[in-house]
């Protein structure tokens, strides 16, 4: 007898990370690094719970969408639904029980529409099952060292140069051997503090830039060459998220220069990822656990990226990201591209102390073995950061630093109503 859902409830949590300018990057000068967090029940008692990523405000949307309407959003998921189920009565975490499916049986639960010009089921089948081979020693490699990471936690772009000093060289000391850095406001500023941080990472390290959609596309061409003498491995979200050919011209206007286009924690469905990879628009494939409707439709990216021979590199710039995408990560290492080779994962340290997963990527001891793909956040971080009611932010509150937001959700709740 199928279990059923009982009851969904969303907690609106949000982390004062203006406060300290975590998260600050060209577009979002000071974000509140937040999350809707929902809990759903089933009546056989089972308990699950997923977030979200927002830098605030944005919350209010998404949580208010947790209304009448929350049959239909399920009911989006059934494919997801289905692999859940599964996770839970094998006792697997998501990773594992990916990882050990049978490549038919995989291939089932992704949804091929618009995808046959670029990738047919078949293909995909070939892929799962040429890798095969050497499936366990990968397994073992991942447990005993780790998925190699990246951290954007040094250099966000409100930081001072003394806190990006010391916070670089906490993480080389951590063992990251690879940095990102935002930029886009101001050319100087940005090479002032690439200046910086090649000074303070050895010579061997890598940097990485983003811009978070901050330029037009003559514009990213033009600033990137200012930057080339940093060594730039990546540029992340140089324009607009959409512009697909916006990207391909940006990405063969810096192939020359060393510097490959990196995109896609915007990029909502596997019909865009289509387009980036076949126009050659991007060099490394950073799909978002959360933007991307459920695991299914990552399983097409990751597999299509396969055949077009670019590296996953998933986004986990947010609260939570972190802790779903190692998931993704390990698949797509161990039973897809068997490769690391420029792959790796994005690391935010900042706000991982609030949840109960453990980030399973080098630098960190374990990993993850809860069934299922779920993400726990502690009680005390549930107490203490609801909006507007936990004890941290009543106490921000009292202290008018921040005010009670009682506006509804702004310009488009007045558009609306
Ligand atoms: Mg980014």
């Amino acid at each position: 007898m199928p279990d059923l859902i009982a009851s969904v409830t969303v907690q609106d949590i949000r982390f004062p990370t203006s406060l300290e300018k975590d998260g600050s990057d060209a577009m979002n000068k000071a974000p509140d690094y937040s999350s809707p967090y929902v809990t759903v029940t089933t009546q056989a008692g089972l308990i699950g719970h997923g977030i979200t990523f927002t830098v605030g405000r944005g919350n209010n949307i998404v949580a208010s969408s947790f209304g009448p309407d929350i049959e239909v959003i399920f009911s989006d998921f059934a494919g997801f639904c289905e692999v859940t189920h599964h996770v839970k009565t094998r006792s697997d975490p998501l990773w594992k029980l990916l990882v050990d499916m049978e490549p038919e049986k995989l291939v089932s639960t992704i949804d091929f529409r618009y995808l046959e010009d670029a990738l047919t089921k078949e293909e995909a089948i070939a892929i799962l099952k040429s890798m095969q081979e050497g499936k366990a020693e990968r397994e073992k490699e991942m447990k005993e060292n780790g998925y190699p990471a990246y951290t954007t936690s040094c250099a966000w772009l409100g930081y001072s140069d003394e806190k990006i000093i010391r916070l670089c060289e906490e993480a080389m000391a951590e063992g990251f051997t690879r940095f990102k850095m935002k930029v886009g406001s101001d050319l100087q500023d940005d090479k002032r503090r690439a200046q910086i941080l090649r000074q303070t990472m050895k010579p061997e390290h890598l940097l990485m830039v983003d811009a978070n959609q901050k330029w037009e596309v003559q514009e990213a061409i033009d600033w990137m060459r200012e930057l080339v003498h940093f060594n730039i491995t990546w540029i992340e979200e140089p324009t607009s998220p959409d512009d697909v050919l916006g990207h391909a011209e940006i990405s063969k206007a810096l192939k020359p220069l060393g510097i490959g286009v990196a995109t896609g924690e915007q990029c909502q469905n596997r019909v865009m990822f289509k387009q980036f990879l076949k126009s050659g628009a991007m060099q490394f494939c950073q799909i978002d656990s959360c933007r991307l409707g459920g695991v299914n439709e990552n399983l097409a990216v990751i597999l299509m990226a396969k055949k077009y021979g670019v590296p996953v590199c998933p986004h986990g710039g947010g609260v939570g990201l972190c802790e779903y995408i190692q998931h993704l990560s390990l698949f797509d290492y161990i039973a897809v591209s068997g490769s690391l080779e420029n792959s790796c994962s994005d690391v935010v340290l900042h706000l991982y102390s609030h949840y109960k997963q453990i980030i399973f990527f080098s630098s960190f001891n374990g990993y993850s073995q809860v069934p299922g793909y779920s993400i726990d956040m502690k009680s005390t971080s549930l107490e203490e950061f609801e909006w507007p009611t936990g004890k941290e932010r009543q106490d921000l509150f009292q202290k008018g630093i921040y005010k009670p937001d009682n506006e509804a959700i702004g310009p488009l709740w007045y558009l609306y109503n």
